[in-house]
Order: C-alpha cells, then sequence, then structure tokens
C-alpha cells in the first residue's frame, strides 16, 4: 500500500511557482525533521513566501500546517518585520498547535478569548517585539473593534485561513463568524491571503474564491484519497457484536466510535467499560467541563475509546487514531469524509468501518423533513417572501441529495477509494490487484447465500401478512418467532411462517431494508408506515429478477501485516515502540502537554524499527528536529539502548 498521500497540482493561470531556495529546506529539516517536502507543499509555500493568494486543498494529514508555518520564517529572514496570522476555528486546536511548534523552537502564539488579560498582554508585547512570526486568532478576535487596528500598526505580512471550508454556505460545515471574513480583503489590502480546508468540492472552492476576494489565487487540489485508510462498510445486524470485533483489532489503540444520539453514546460507552475498554463518551449536551475532560482524557492517552456524536473531531488532534467507525450512516458524503480523516493522521495503517441500514436512511429522512417544516413554519411566521422559502425549499434538496449519495457509496460494490475520489470530481488511477485498503478490493463483501430465494421469501410474508407491517415483524413470521403478536394474528399458519427458520433476527430485517433500498418494498407515508410491494417487488416476487443482498462480513483477523509491524525495511520492535509510547506519555504529563507534541507515532514507530544508538542517528529519523535532538534525544536514546 502507498502511504504516502498521491497528490495532483492543478496549473495557476500565473504557471508554476519558483522552486525553493536550501534555506527553507534546511528550515523544514531543523524546526520539523522532515528531509522532503511533498509536492503540494513546496508550491503552497513557495506562494505564501512570494505573496501570493492561494487555495489549498488537501486532505486531512496531507500536511496543510507546514503550508502556512514555513513562510513567516523566510521572511523572517528576508528581514520583513511583519508578521504572518492564522485564522482557526477552534480555540483548542490552537493552543496544542503553538504548544507544539514552540517545543519545536518555532516562533507562534495565540490570542484568544480564552486568555487571561495579562496572558494576553504579553503575547501583544511579544509580538511586538518582534518575538512572535505566527500569531494564532479566533475569526471573531480577528475583526473584532480595534484589534484590526492594533495589527495594521503591526504590519501583517500575510493570512492564513484554516477550515476555510466553513465559509462557504454550500459547504457541509458552514460557520456564520465565518462570513465576516469576507472583510478580510478590505481590512488588510496588503496582506496575502492564503486558504486550506480538507473537504472542498469544486463549488466550495468558487465560493471561498469569491468570499474572500482572493486575486488570481495559486489554486492547489490534492487528493482526495487517504491510502492509508481501510475502509469497510458492513450491513449493520448485530451492531454491538460487530464494534466488539473491530476493537478487538485494537486493543490499546485509540479508536473514535460516532452515534447517531446521545442516549446511544452513553449506553454504548457503558457497555463498553464493562467489556474492558477505556472508553469515555462525549456529545453536546454533556457540561463544558466533562467535554474538556473527556477530551484531554484522549489527548493524553488516559482513553482509548470515545464513542460520540459528530460534535467530537473537530476539536481533537490526536494524530495516531487507528480506527473509526460509524455505528450509523452519516448524513453526506462528505460528512463522512471528514469523520474518517479524523483516523491515522500520521500517515499510518488505520481503520474506518461504517455499519448500516436502511433505518438510518428513514431516520435522516425525517430529521431533514420535520426541521424543514419547522424551518417553513418561522418563516411563514414572520412573513417571510417567497424567496426565503425557495432558498429553504433548496436547502432541503440539497440536504436529501447529500443523503442519498452517501447511500449509494454505502450500497455499492466498487472500490470504496475509488468512489470517494471520483464522489469529489478527480480522476482515480485504477490499480489491477485493486486498492488493497477496503472491503471489496480485498474481497471480503459477502452475499447472502441464495439472496434470490430468500428475498423472494421476505417478500411472500409481506403480503401474505397483508402489506400491514414494518420490517421487525415480516423478520419475525418468517424466523417463525413464537410471540404473543404473531399468535394474536394468527400469522403462526401462514405458509411463510418459519421459512427462513434459523436465521439470526437482526440479519433478517438488514435484509428487508435492503429490499427497501433495492426498491422492491416501499414505506408508506404517515406516523406508522408499513412495507408494502412496488412493482419491482412484485416482479422478484414472481421470480423475474435477480436480487443481491449482502451479509454481514464473518469475524476477520488481520488482514496482513501492518504499518505497526513492518516499517520500511525494518522490522518493529512492538514491545520497544509500546516503551516508547509510555515514555512520551510520562513526558507529557510532565510537561502538561498532549503526547503528540513530543513525538508522533511515525517517529516512535521509525525508532522502534531503526533503534538509533547515537544523536546522529537519531538525527536521521522524521520528526526529529534540532530543538527536540537537544531536549529528548539522551532520554530516548537511553529508552532504546537499554530496551
Ligand atoms: P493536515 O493539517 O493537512 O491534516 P498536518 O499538517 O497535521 O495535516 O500534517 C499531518 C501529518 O503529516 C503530521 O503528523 C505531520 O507531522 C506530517 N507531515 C507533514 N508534512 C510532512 C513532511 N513534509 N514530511 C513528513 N511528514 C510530514
Ligand atoms: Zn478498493
Amino acid at each position: 500500500m502507498r502511504t504516502e498521500p498521491h497528490i495532483a497540482t492543478q496549473d495557476a493561470p500565473r504557471g508554476p511557482m519558483p522552486a525553493l531556495d536550501d534555506a527553507v529546506l534546511e528550515d523544514v529539516r531543523r524546526i520539523w525533521g522532515f528531509d522532503a517536502l511533498r509536492p503540494l507543499q513546496s508550491e503552497a509555500i513557495a506562494a505564501g513566501i512570494a505573496g501570493r493568494d492561494s487555495l489549498v486543498v488537501m486532505p486531512t494529514g496531507g500536511g496543510k500546517s507546514l503550508c502556512y508555518q514555513v513562510p513567516p520564517l523566510a521572511a523572517a529572514r528576508a528581514g520583513d518585520a511583519r508578521i504572518d496570522v492564522c485564522v482557526s476555528p477552534l480555540i483548542a486546536l490552537m493552543k496544542d498547535q503553538v504548544d507544539g511548534l514552540r517545543s519545536n523552537g518555532y516562533p507562534a502564539a495565540a490570542l484568544h478569548s480564552g486568555m487571561a488579560p495579562d496572558e494576553r498582554d504579553a503575547v501583544r508585547r511579544a509580538v511586538r517585539a518582534g518575538e512572535v512570526r505566527l500569531l494564532f486568532v479566533s475569526p471573531e478576535r480577528l475583526l473584532a473593534n480595534g484589534f484590526d487596528a492594533w495589527l495594521g500598526t503591526v504590519g501583517v505580512r500575510a493570512i492564513a485561513i484554516d477550515e476555510a471550508h466553513c465559509i462557504s454556505q454550500w459547504g457541509h460545515d458552514f460557520r456564520p463568524e465565518y462570513r465576516q471574513l469576507a472583510r478580510l480583503r478590505a481590512s488588510f489590502p496588503r496582506a496575502s491571503l492564503h486558504a486550506c480546508t480538507a473537504t472542498a468540492t469544486p463549488r466550495v472552492q468558487q465560493d471561498i474564491v469569491s468570499q474572500l476576494e482572493l486575486r488570481d489565487p495559486l489554486l492547489l487540489v490534492g487528493s482526495f484519497d487517504r491510502p492509508n485508510l481501510v475502509y469497510r462498510v458492513e450491513p449493520r445486524a448485530d451492531g454491538r457484536k460487530q464494534l466488539l470485533e473491530v476493537l478487538g483489532r485494537h486493543r490499546g489503540d485509540a479508536v473514535i466510535v460516532y452515534c447517531l444520539s446521545r442516549k446511544e453514546t452513553e449506553s454504548l460507552s457503558e457497555f463498553l467499560r464493562k467489556e474492558g475498554f477505556h472508553a469515555g463518551c462525549y456529545h453536546a449536551g454533556l457540561a463544558a467541563e466533562e467535554r474538556h475532560r473527556v477530551q484531554e482524557a484522549f489527548a493524553e492517552e488516559r482513553l482509548d475509546v470515545v464513542v460520540a456524536t459528530v460534535a467530537f473531531g473537530m476539536g481533537i488532534d490526536r494524530s495516531n487514531v487507528r480506527a473509526v467507525v460509524h455505528m450509523t450512516m452519516p448524513k453526506s458524503v462528505e460528512h463522512y469524509q471528514q469523520e474518517t480523516g479524523r483516523a491515522g493522521r500520521d500517515g499510518l495503517e488505520s481503520e474506518c468501518v461504517l455499519f448500516h441500514s436502511y433505518a438510518d436512511v428513514v431516520k435522516w429522512q425525517s430529521i431533514i423533513d420535520s426541521s424543514a417544516d419547522e424551518a417553513r413554519a418561522r418563516l411563514g411566521e414572520n412573513g417571510a417572501d417567497d424567496a426565503a422559502f425557495e432558498a429553504l425549499d433548496d436547502s432541503v434538496a440539497q440536504g436529501r441529495a447529500h443523503l442519498e449519495a452517501m447511500q449509494r457509496m454505502a450500497g455499492t460494490a466498487v472500490c470504496r477509494h475509488r468512489w470517494i475520489v471520483e464522489h469529489f470530481g478527480q480522476e482515480w488511477h485504477a490499480r489491477p490487484a485493486g486498492c488493497g485498503a477496503c472491503d471489496v478490493c480485498l474481497g471480503e463483501v459477502r452475499m447472502m447465500p441464495d439472496s434470490t430465494t430468500v428475498a423472494r421469501k421476505l417478500l411472500s410474508a409481506v403480503v401474505r401478512t397483508g402489506q400491514r407491517f414494518g420490517a421487525a415483524y415480516v423478520a419475525d413470521v418468517v424466523r417463525g418467532a413464537e410471540t404473543e403478536e404473531v399468535a394474536r394474528r394468527g400469522h403462526a399458519s401462514l405458509p411463510t411462517y418459519g421459512i427462513l427458520r434459523g436465521e439470526d433476527r437482526n440479519a433478517l430485517i438488514n435484509c428487508v431494508f435492503q429490499l427497501v433500498e433495492h426498491g422492491l418494498l416501499a414505506r408508506t407515508e404517515g406516523d406508522h408506515p408499513v412495507l408494502v410491494l412496488t412493482a419491482e417487488g412484485h416482479r422478484a416476487l414472481r421470480g423475474e429478477l435477480e436480487v443481491a443482498l449482502r451479509a454481514p462480513p464473518r469475524g476477520r483477523g488481520r488482514r496482513h501485516a501492518t504499518a505497526r509491524e513492518v516499517h520500511g525495511a525494518h522490522e518493529v520492535d512492538t514491545s520497544l515502540f509500546e516503551r516508547l509510547r509510555a515514555l512520551r506519555r510520562e513526558l507529557a504529563a510532565q510537561r502538561g502537554v498532549p503526547p503528540y507534541v513530543i513525538f508522533s507515532d511515525a517517529t516512535l514507530l521509525e525508532m522502534a524499527a531503526r533503534r538509533p544508538s547515537t544523536l546522529a542517528e537519531l538525527a536521521g529519523i522524521k520528526g526529529v528536529g534540532e530543538k527536540k535532538l537537544a531536549d529528548l534525544g539522551e532520554t530516548f536514546l537511553a529508552a532504546i539502548t537499554t530496551g
């Protein structure tokens, strides 16, 4: 499997950027310990140094931060007295970024509302004294009264806008406070603007360019593919059992499990704790301190599994998340891409598993409908004009289209990497043996034996029971369940009663939902929807159609030696790797920073594979820069050589 993201560059009208000089590469080596830049990074950094506006779209883990962190150093060398600013929506992330940069000896600071006044004063003084080259601020602060004027007196060279898709209402994560950033151009006419984001369709890219008034921007769009992620999509039968199987492959690893409801996150995390996992739950309904506590425990590696609603994610920055599990289907491919994107940011192999059922689609549809009804009622009360109603209709239609795309992705038999890349409008470079990193290409997708017959039996049961019931009841009839309801309705005497005896109830319910998905059954409208046969359903019942039903996969072990076991040509000493992780945890706790600020998993893995025995050898490892070598070199060497 490839481990470096494949990066494609789009030529800009002004032609390619000039090559970077050696001093820049030396910065990258000295501060970050990387011996090369990725192709798109080089271009973005060159644009940043030249003061040319840019829009960088790179998948999570692609290395966006370097794009705006490197240019300020070059500007300082060239004697430019102005500073660079990075606008970031999340205060928690800002603090971690600044901690990480400072531990590398990089002159960064942040200004945000979570700081005490004297802390803020100290930062302002440091900025004035020229000790800060990159200043992180929140969007509301940047354009707050007086602050932009103050910055103007300091002089702003360039402004990077992180998570730039938040400015677009066509995106999936529109934030009203980002709208104000449209004023940046007017407020800082001499600064160049650099937008970056992980998820932006061409339409959102266009919107970012026009909202921010970017001038002849260099457009750099990386591939949406994340080659180190292994995608798996399974019909959900017994969700908890399926989850345990995934977690069994990731003992001691960081895992995020996404659920739809708050209640579900609570009961599921409780269940996992009983099963012996260090699990916690996270959702927007928890008190702020509790959320903070969970986030911190996860970042500090005291918690392995977080069961969360989508509220969890934007603020976490743990690069070694080894699995992201969706217990239910997200409402769009964009959400799926962003949530799964939290896995494997360190470039090491990680797994993304989606459990889904047609029931999820039904749920999302009803959420879309009821929120549209509410919005419509509000518009009516406020006497809104037709345009407002039309805009609402548009956004409802868009919500449905997003959902349908997600549904297609879950149901596809095409390579998942390919499907995602093509969904985002990019070309997929096919490989004869498949991607090697999705359930389709790995040959794990299992079909129900005799799918067509099973489908006919289920359809027949729907007809025999009068097309008046839901999936669970139909499943009970065909499996010959002795329930009170079946007895009362006299359905135990039907010829279809018990024709699928011995099959798992949840698996059967899932099959019924698949029949809805295939358009063979339809759900009626109203408060008590029931299943009825469609014209296609009747054809299938008559045996005129082949039907393919997916079955949940059987238990599988690890599919092959992972990045953890083999690193390059070297075998990883896994017990040494675990010891280095423990050392990292200890050092991080002493210093009050998250562990990844010490070293990333990728760096520890390389240490455990190459076993450096001198400082010079240690310096050759990716992620070991000059300051860290001086700070931590001896400690880590001692741990490696005594191990
Ligand atoms: P993004 O913000 O795009 O999600 P990051 O900037 O956090 O990505 O980088 C992702 C990971 O890749 C980090 O662990 C970072 O240290 C690593 N990385 C970035 N650039 C390079 C490089 N040129 N060489 C090696 N590793 C890199
Ligand atoms: Zn594939």
